[in-house]
């Protein structure tokens, strides 16, 4: 097959699979705290979540990042991610339709 390598994600709100540059990846730094990593290349434990606030919805729910990430998320640490959801469109616009 002539088709490009495109690597895959799963967001661990909804569970679709991605492209992976179209998801965030959340990261555990192995030391310091909790950060988006824009680019998806800082190392530690990552989970990938859409681009979409409601999917931060879900993934904000107490357990569900604790869960993938395998780690204990500080109210301080919930409240940064809280604050980058809310820059992020509510739902994509005219998701699942290609150009
Ligand atoms: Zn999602």
């Amino acid at each position: 097959m002539g088709r490009k390598h495109i690597p895959l994600r799963t967001c661990v709100a909804c569970r679709q699979v991605r492209p992976k540059r179209e998801l965030v990846r959340v990261v555990r730094p192995p030391e310091g705290e909790l950060m988006v990593d824009e680019r998806g290349k800082a190392p530690g434990r990552g989970a990938y979540v859409c681009r979409r606030r409601s999917c931060w919805c879900v993934v904000l729910k107490p357990g569900r990042l604790e869960h993938a990430l395998r780690t204990v998320v500080s109210e301080q640490e919930r409240e940064a991610l809280r604050q980058y959801a809310e820059r992020l469109p509510e739902d994509e616009p005219e998701s699942g339709r290609d150009e």
